[in-house]
């Protein structure tokens, strides 16, 4: 029999440094790294595509019987495929995250993408970040974290990322963005973001992603 898997969960807000701490740390263990929010973001983007309100819930349910989402990872780094097509860079944007955010209050979009991300997490040692990873997607997980780092703080992080890529978003539209979004995904009936009862809370204000990354893989290295 082949052993069970190792499953780490990391759930917390936007920009708290989930993915790039679950990257740096899953590189480190040799585990992959699962982003769920590319999934969300996924279908968010298609319905925009399609001209469909993304807060429509029957509207976005309509859509699912045409979406195919996969994820596929070359050389360990994740790639989301909508229909067919590479959209890994195409989910980055503002519009798309709050895409992502309103479809993802849509049970139907829950109960769809709930089967691939357990499908990954049987087969594989993973590192598995989103916002219901811990309480609902993967119950037991041998190690469940929540991040989470002061609003302001996250909302800088993810404005020096967006300019990087170029994206011209002011400092005030980004920290508003996130405060909306963070509400929007705390307060929704299903599966809100909220750390499991058995998790580890980690808070990365005033932290690099260096430190973050050594903290954290040491809280992991202590129960694995
Ligand atoms: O993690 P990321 O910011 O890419 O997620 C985009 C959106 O997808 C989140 O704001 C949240 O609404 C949704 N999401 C979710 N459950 C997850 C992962 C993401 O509801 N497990």
């Amino acid at each position: 029999m082949p052993m069970k898997p190792i499953n780490i969960a990391i759930d917390g807000p936007a920009g708290a440094g989930k993915s790039t701490v679950a990257k740096g740390v899953a590189k480190k263990l040799g585990y992959i790294y699962v982003d769920t929010g590319a999934l969300y973001r996924a279908i968010g983007v298609h319905a925009l595509r399609k001209g469909v309100d993304t807060k429509d819930a029957e509207g976005v349910g309509a859509l699912l019987g045409e979406i195919k989402v996969e994820l596929k990872f070359v050389d360990g780094v994740q790639k989301v495929f909508l229909c067919g097509e590479d959209v890994s860079e195409a989910i980055r944007t503002p519009d798309a995250s709050m895409a992502a955010s309103n479809v993802s209050a849509i049970p139907a979009v829950r109960a769809f993408l709930l089967d691939l991300q357990r499908d990954i997490a049987s087969k594989n040692n993973c590192l598995m970040d989103g916002r219901d990873i811990g309480t609902v997607v993967l119950p037991d997980a041998q190690i469940k974290i929540f991040m989470t780092a002061d609003v302001e703080e996250r909302a800088m992080r993810r404005y020096k990322e967006l300019q990087e890529k170029g994206i011209s978003d002011t400092f005030e539209q980004v920290l508003s963005e996130m405060k909306e979004r963070d509400f929007q995904d705390s307060n929704r009936p299903i599966a809100p973001l909220k750390p499991a009862e058995d998790s580890i809370i980690f808070d990365s204000t005033g932290h690099t992603l260096q430190q973050s990354i050594d903290e954290i893989s040491a809280l992991i290295g202590e129960k694995i």
